[in-house]
């Protein structure tokens, strides 16, 4: 699979006169198809609900496309929280699927309305003594080991740090239910960014399996099931993406042998997808600012780690498109690094490309997900804009580049001593 950017080299400048870069850009067309496709892969579930896990683009504008496709939000703190609240976002259309969480958060997901999915057994007394225990509260299950489709090992629950072990959740039920809990989830992230279609069946395997143990040991009836996120994007142009459509029948096949047979064909399928429903349809656009010859070939460009950590911090592999040299040989190797004083800042290393001149547009993909995001001020940098491409062809801006003002504003006192 070749990749190929979402706007051509023309659009590209069109777009520079008026916002320069660096700037992520998003596509609303494909944001909206995908949306409605993952629908389309669930549609013989009859609850089933996306929340999307805000975390992945944190933007009003992109929640609020995805609000229109149908979707939730999954969010993990009191900013998402307040976020979703504002976008529009009811009751039961927040998930919060915390970790660590301050009690104050818990009563404030409760009082907008929020499901609250519990990461351990001791938050039931926290909880209880914040806003007391909602009718609806949902667990967050970890069983430990290794997770392994088939003899792959996809990741390393054991190594987590998040959800209950098998008897901490299946006790937790029990507490709950004797504190007056009526309806119940169970929540599992077993592996992140996976690129098969048989993770979330396999996931929903173990859940389903889980769900009958709950109901005959507690007494309880499970009435959603959370996969939670962790389908994956393709990152690098080798890899076949994922099919949702595969994959939705996958979790039909095991729910109608597992669940159906139990008496459980009730039970509601949500997703938290964050990456999936965003990283391809997003682009971290830069220009090429500096050419260097030393012991290697390196092109600077004017984005940095600060507009996307994902390579310095994973070594994510994120590929890179130069602007109008689509089809032109990759005949140069380059390392295209940013301007921070931490060698990691670099976007590509020893990357085969076309011959890079200055002033060239480079279009770095997948990076509409845990892309803005993530990023931070390091070096007194400060964070770029986001755009979106509607489906018009126009571009609006979702988000303003920081200012000088906007990094100086927490610092108390700070233009009295210099003035
Ligand atoms: C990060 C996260 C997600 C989304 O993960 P993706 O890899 O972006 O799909 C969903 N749920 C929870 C609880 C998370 O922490």
């Amino acid at each position: 699979m070749s990749k190929r950017p979402f706007i051509t080299k023309v659009q590209a400048e069109e777009i520079i006169k008026k916002f320069p870069t660096p700037f992520h850009i998003y596509d609303e067309k494909a944001i909206r198809e995908n949306a409605r496709k993952l629908y389309k892969a669930f549609a013989w579930n009859k609850g089933f609900r996306e929340y999307f896990a805000v975390k992945a683009t944190p933007n009003p504008t992109i929640l609020k496309i995805l609000k229109e496709e149908g979707c939730g939000t999954d969010c993990s703190s009191y900013t998402e929280l307040l976020m979703s609240k504002e976008c529009g976002f009811k009751n039961p259309e927040i998930m919060f699927s915390s970790n660590d969480t301050p009690a104050e958060e818990f009563k404030y997901a409760n009082e907008i309305g929020a499901i609250i999915n519990l990461d351990d057994i001791t938050h039931i007394e926290t909880l209880e003594q914040a806003c007391g225990i909602p009718e609806t509260v949902c667990c967050r299950y970890n069983p430990g080991g290794k997770f392994a489709i088939a003899t792959t090992i996809m990741d390393n629950p054991g190594d987590a740090k998040y959800g209950m072990t098998k008897e901490q959740i299946i006790e937790a039920y029990k507490i709950l239910k004797a504190k007056g809990a009526k309806k119940f989830g169970i929540h599992s992230f077993l592996a992140s960014n996976t690129v098969t279609n048989e993770y979330y069946p396999t996931l929903a395997k173990i859940l389903f399996e889980l769900a009958v143990e709950i109901k005959e040991t507690v007494g309880v009836e499970i009435s959603f099931i959370n996969l939670s996120g962790g389908v994956g994007v393709p990152y690098t142009p080798d890899k076949e993406p994922n099919d949702i459509l595969v994959i939705g029948e996958g979790v039909h096949k095991v729910f109608d042998e597992v669940l159906v047979p139990a008496g459980l064909g009730d039970v509601s399928i949500y997703t938290e997808l964050g990456r999936f429903m965003l990283a391809p349809y997003g682009h971290l656009v830069t220009t090429a600012i500096h050419e260097k010859h030393t012991h290697k070939e390196y092109i600077g460009v004017d984005a940095s780690a600060v507009n996307l950590i994902r390579p310095a911090m994973y070594g994510a592999y994120h590929h890179i498109t130069v602007l109008g040299k689509e089809d032109a040989p990759a005949d140069h190797t380059y390392d295209v690094t940013g301007s921070l004083c931490e060698n990691n800042d670099k976007f590509a290393i020893d990357r085969p490309l076309p011959k890079i001149d200055m002033g060239d547009i480079l279009v770095i993909h997948d990076a509409g997900a845990h892309g803005f995001s993530m990023g931070y001020n390091y070096n007194g940098r400060l964070k770029s804009a986001e755009l979106l491409l509607r489906e018009d062809g126009s571009v609006v801006e979702i988000r303003r580049a920081e200012t000088v003002d906007d990094y100086f504003a927490t610092l108390k006192g700070f233009w009295d001593i210099i003035k």
